[in-house]
């Protein structure tokens, strides 16, 4: 008798089941509808970096780059202030092909530079394009969801979403052209060398932290 009670109990959860209908999402064909805070890709909001290192040293994958310079800001004529110094970020990369989308770098950024978008679909047939630079995690600030937008920020809505492995493509092209012979640091992601380099070291990425 038990047994055909616990029988009767299943098929009951079958028929329920089955009248709710499939939940399966046709991806690619239909865009899954995320959550605002889901976790895709990581935007830099470039002018609200200071290059503090912050989010590199507590990157447990060691995946950001940050190289910087100082500048001398002068103050106003009249103003009767002292020139101060003020860090220009040169270099801001991080590589997916390393990231576990931990989350800390975001939520260590004392001056909100670093914001999660949702879009994921950013694969590369090439490991090498995987790695986003400030320009490239710049152009995903158009996809942060406006909620999360930090105070006084109004959007960059002529920015376009660079299409996955093209502008990565492009910029590595670029530092190969411009890498300066001994530099091991640039030359090492020169095109060329990185086509030859072992595959033992090939994702190697240069100690840039202090
Ligand atoms: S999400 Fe985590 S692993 Fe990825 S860059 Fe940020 S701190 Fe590093
Ligand atoms: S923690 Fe924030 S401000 Fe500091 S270097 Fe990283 S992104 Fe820039």
């Amino acid at each position: 008798m038990r047994s055909v009670k616990g029988l009767l109990a299943g098929l009951r959860t079958t028929a329920r089941t089955l009248r709710a209908g499939a939940h399966t999402a046709q991806y690619p064909h239909t865009s899954p509808d995320l959550p605002e805070r889901s976790r895709g890709v990581i935007a830099l909001l470039e002018e609200n970096c200071t290059s503090c290192m912050l989010c590199a040293r507590e990157c447990p994958d060691w995946c950001i780059t940050i190289d910087s310079h100082k500048e001398t800001v002068e103050p106003p004529p009249g103003s009767g202030g002292r020139a101060r110094q003020k860090n220009v970020l040169d270099r801001f990369d991080i590589d997916y092909s390393l990231c576990m989308y931990c989350g800390i770098c975001v939520e260590v950024c004392p001056f909100d530079a670093l914001f999660w978008a949702p879009d994921f679909a950013y694969a590369e047939g090439d490991i090498r394009n995987l790695l986003h630079d400030k320009e490239r995690l710049g152009t995903w600030m158009r996809r942060v969801p406006e909620s999360t937008w930090p105070e006084g920020y109004e959007g960059q809505q002529d920015t376009p979403v660079a299409p996955a492995g093209q502008l990565a493509s492009e910029q590595v092209e670029a530092r190969a052209a411009a890498a300066v012979p001994g530099d091991s640091a640039v030359a090492a992601e020169t095109k060329d060398e990185a086509e030859t380099k072992d595959e033992a070291t090939a994702g190697e990425e240069p100690d840039e932290r202090s």
